[in-house]
């Protein structure tokens, strides 16, 4: 018998997560069939997501030194560069003023009340976390030791030095030219891994979405909807409607065509909540399928899976202005302006990992003086959220990826 194509398998394995996940909610996952299948569903979810970060560190390292050595000799590394900025940037504000304006329009939260949530907020100690102290941990951890970093998975750091070495490399020119010839084996032999590993991927991804709509807190998401619903509905906005439209402008793909080759990372990230540990499916998805070039697509999803997050953004700056309706503080336009530029910095800053944007989100709040406990009350619908504002955040970047290779060319 043929198996069905990895796409579909991929795709079954999401449906027949959620649908498990929404049964064992419904029956309750105190049974003995629902406790052990939970247990299983633990420990499949986190091996795929172990053999995803496994083989992270060595790719981002590889493909990102190769993609700057190859890019110097078109003597485009230039343009590469501003016009990824020019567009993380961009795409981040653009989802930013959506979140922002329909906050301001539906003003979720008006009709709540703090003290609805002080059970939640009891139990939750803030990390204080001021401005300037955040700008400075960001700046400390960009330059660290490179084995220390690539030994403990410092992505940002690890994607740094290899920013360096692979400048270092074009400019020795010959001299180092076994090096060169070594990291691109490297990245060859790294992305057959990452091929291997997918196989996995139907199964993982099942196993998570089992585990995640299963323990899903169904009672705070009812309190919760109205934020829940603006939230959701400006990523899905976002994601269906700018992000492809700027793809078709600027390069004349059509959203179907991108959806069929990124649908497996689309997936992976929603399943995971995780940039990093979907970037090595999301680099195989940008050069195998959406034709971009090994160069660009390892200099701009590395980079994209830790500073380009188009959902994160939006969430931190939606998030923001509801808990000021909550708590009644009426945002002046320069403090709405405050929440804009925090969020953006608090999401660059962010790490490619579950939940990373409701951990910098304090900063955002504490900037306009609002109660740095108050993200409690997000914590319920958090991983939910998660999921999506993932998945966009990957759709950000592999569409900045196919725009950046057509600008440039
Ligand atoms: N989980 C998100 C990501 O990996 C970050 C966040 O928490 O918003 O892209």
């Amino acid at each position: 018998m043929k198996l069905p194509s990895l796409n579909a398998q991929i795709l079954i394995g999401a449906l027949f997560g959620v649908a498990v996940g929404l049964l064992f909610q419904q029956t309750g996952i105190e049974s003995t069939t629902a406790s052990s299948s939970l247990y299983a569903a633990t420990i499949i979810g986190t091996l795929f997501i172990d053999l995803l970060k496994m083989i992270l560190i060595p790719l981002v390292f590889c493909s990102i030194v190769v993609g700057i050595a190859n890019l110097r000799q078109h003597q485009q590394m230039h343009k590469v560069w501003i016009t990824t900025l020019i567009f993380f940037v961009l795409t981040m504000a653009i989802a930013m003023i959506v979140g922002m304006a329909a906050s301001t329009y539906f003003k979720p939260g008006s009709g709540l009340e703090v003290s609805m949530f002080e059970g939640a907020m009891q139990n939750f100690q803030s990390q204080q976390m001021p401005l300037p102290e955040f700008f400075a941990h960001f700046l400390h951890n960009l330059f660290v030791n490179p084995f220390q970093a690539l030994a403990e998975g410092k992505v940002l750091a690890v994607v740094i030095f290899a920013l360096f070495l692979g400048i270092a490399l074009v400019m020795g020119g010959d001299r180092y030219k076994n090096i060169l010839v070594l990291l691109e084996e490297g990245l060859e032999v790294t992305m057959r891994i990452v091929n291997w590993i997918m196989w996995l991927a139907p199964y993982g991804i099942a196993a998570l979405l089992i585990k995640l709509v299963a323990t899903q807190d169904g009672a705070m998401l009812g309190t919760l909807a109205q934020f829940v619903a603006i939230v959701a509905g400006t990523l899905l906005f976002h994601g269906v409607i700018v992000l492809p439209l700027l793809l078709f402008l600027f390069t004349r793909k059509t959203p179907f065509w991108f959806l069929q080759g990124a649908r497996q990372a689309l997936i992976t990230a929603f399943a995971t909540s995780s940039s990093s540990a979907t970037l090595p499916i999301t680099m195989r998805c940008a050069t195998e399928q959406l034709n971009v070039k090994p160069e660009i697509a390892g200099f701009v999803l590395p980079l994209g899976a830790t500073m380009n997050m188009d959902g994160t953004a939006l969430y931190e700056a939606a998030a923001a202005l509801f808990i000021a309706n909550l708590v009644g503080v009426d945002l002046s336009f320069v403090q709405q302006m405050i929440v804009f530029l925090t969020a953006m910095l608090a999401s660059v800053g962010a790490p490619g990992i579950p939940s990373a944007g409701m951990v910098t989100m304090v900063l955002v709040l504490q900037s306009v003086g609002l109660p740095a406990e108050a993200i409690a009350i997000l914590l319920p619908v958090d991983r939910l959220l998660d999921t999506l504002r993932t998945t966009i955040n990957v759709e950000g970047d592999m569409t900045a990826s196919l725009v950046v290779q057509k600008i440039v060319s």
